[in-house]
């Protein structure tokens, strides 16, 4: 099997991507107790805790911020929560020195894995390519960024296809440990389990849409890759200060897929990633999934796209138990209703594809690019970052994790119960690092592995 993964890898490695919308930089700040005392300090105790009462849902002020951090703090739960006040970034920037910068954004991520992996060709687009976000991508020769020039398509590094005037998406993560302590007036507060806080940017500056410049280009950006993956739509607001809205853009990114095939049948894979307002939830479901071949998600993803497309029931029960077997039913009913050709649903313990019958792999094909996924993973959750297609290598050794057996044996139960002639269904354990270095970028990093082995082994067929 370890020869045939590292076979099915480079077979993928042989493909060009395009990769799009969202990217951003992550600045790290490994939070310390002095810290945290300075801030409360400096508010007051009694002000902080008046305003943890209040629990304000957005960033508008210093306050705000520092109450919301307290809060984590406390109770030592992971939260992120939006800045909305632009003018904020200043007061962050001067009182808090940032102990890494990285990439953060599923574009980002995505395409700085693919080039490290060493694929054929890499070309990534993000709106918005500041200095300070282009630097993030890795210096890699098969990583590209499209620019228009003399009216042609030009493929440059992102470092060199930077614009100074660009806005820059910062995400603010406060990562603190357990054991970390500071007093909030006569209380000692001392954090129970690590994790991290998370300020993610949300200004009217920053959007999810392709410039009217590079517009025309799409089709030839489609007809020289292999595939695309499609990510960032959740940072589309409802509505804008200037008066276009989730409409107006939701329109643009239908556009854009349109002209990505126009040339050929390009394979567009969509990430799913969460989106707290139902209404706008419902209107990427219902605007670009059908125009999409693949969709990746998590498995409360699920539970929410069930929820706007009408079953509360089943998002309900997936929300409580978790149970395979409403997955499965809930992916047959995605699949179904939004004709997708794939969709592929990630979990801590499995991974799972639901296809139609009429797909062109094999189930055991099917497992074999889920295997490929889970060890990618597997990889970066132990090294940190895949550097090359040399550390895949690092995935092969990570077990399956302990409930691998029970999982297949669920999933064989859910199989009998439904009705799954109409399907190719797969599922397979996840291969689970005790202690991971880090857990950024895990899900992207299956969906691109994913999405990638799948599109070589419809090529193997002849299929693409
Ligand atoms: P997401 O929720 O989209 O970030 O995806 C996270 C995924 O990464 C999970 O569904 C798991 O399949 C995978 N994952 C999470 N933690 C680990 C770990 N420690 N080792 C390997 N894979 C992991």
């Amino acid at each position: 099997m370890v020869i045939y993964m590292i076979e099915l890898l480079d077979e993928a490695r042989r493909l060009s991507m395009f990769t799009a919308y969202n990217t951003n930089v992550d600045a790290i700040v490994y939070l310390k107790g002095e810290t945290v005392q300075r801030l409360i300090d400096e508010f007051g105790a009694e002000a902080v805790k008046k305003r943890m009462d209040e629990y304000p849902r957005e960033i508008n002020e210093p306050l705000d911020f520092v109450a919301r951090l307290v809060h984590a703090l406390k109770t030592g739960k992971p939260m992120a929560v939006p800045l909305v006040n632009e003018e904020l970034q200043a007061w962050f920037d001067s009182n808090f020195k940032y102990d890494v910068e990285r990439m953060g954004g599923q574009a980002g991520i995505i395409a700085n894995l693919l080039a490290n992996l060493d694929f054929s060709r890499v070309v990534v687009y993000t709106p918005h390519l500041a200095k300070r976000q282009a630097e993030l991508f890795v210096p890699k020769a098969n990583l590209f960024y499209p620019v228009i020039e003399n009216g042609k398509l030009v493929l440059r590094h992102p470092r060199e296809a930077y614009r100074e005037s660009d806005p820059v998406k910062v995400n603010r993560i406060f990562e603190f440990r357990a054991g970390t302590s500071f007093k909030l007036g006569d209380e000692t507060v001392t954090v129970p389990f690590s994790g991290r806080f998370i300020v993610s940017a949300r200004f009217e500056s920053i959007r999810i849409y392709t410039e009217e410049e590079l517009k025309p280009f799409l089709p030839e950006i489609g007809l020289m890759s292999d595939g695309a993956i499609l990510s960032g739509y959740q940072g589309i607001k409802l509505r804008y200060s200037d008066g276009k809205d989730a409409n107006h853009y939701l329109r643009e990114a239908k556009k854009d897929i349109l002209l990505l095939k126009r040339e050929k049948d390009l394979k567009v894979h969509l990430e799913f990633a969460s989106i707290q307002s139902r209404e706008l939830r419902k209107k990427v479901i219902y605007n670009l999934f059908p125009l999409v071949d693949s969709v990746g998600m998590d498995e409360s993803e699920i539970a929410y796209v069930l929820n706007a497309l009408g079953y509360p029931g089943l998002a309900e029960r997936i929300f409580t138990y978790n149970r395979i077997e409403d997955t499965v039913l809930g992916g047959k009913i995605l699949i179904d209703e939004m004709n997708l050709e794939v969709l592929q649903i990630h979990t801590i313990y499995y991974i799972m594809y639901i296809a139609h019958a009429d797909n062109p792999l094999s189930e055991e094909e099917l497992r074999s690019s889920l295997e490929l996924a889970t060890t990618l993973a597997a990889a970066r959750a132990s090294l940190g970052e895949i550097r090359s297609p040399e550390d895949f290598k690092v995935g092969l050794n990570v077990p399956y994790n302990e409930r691998g057996e029970y999982v297949k044996l669920r999933f064989e139960e859910a199989k009998r119960r439904l009705r799954t002639r109409e399907y190719k269904m797969m599922i397979i354990p996840t291969r689970l690092v005790k202690n991971p270095v880090s857990t950024v970028g895990l899900g992207d990093t299956i969906s691109a592995g994913a999405f990638t082995s799948y599109l070589a082994l419809l090529k193997r067929k002849g299929a693409l």
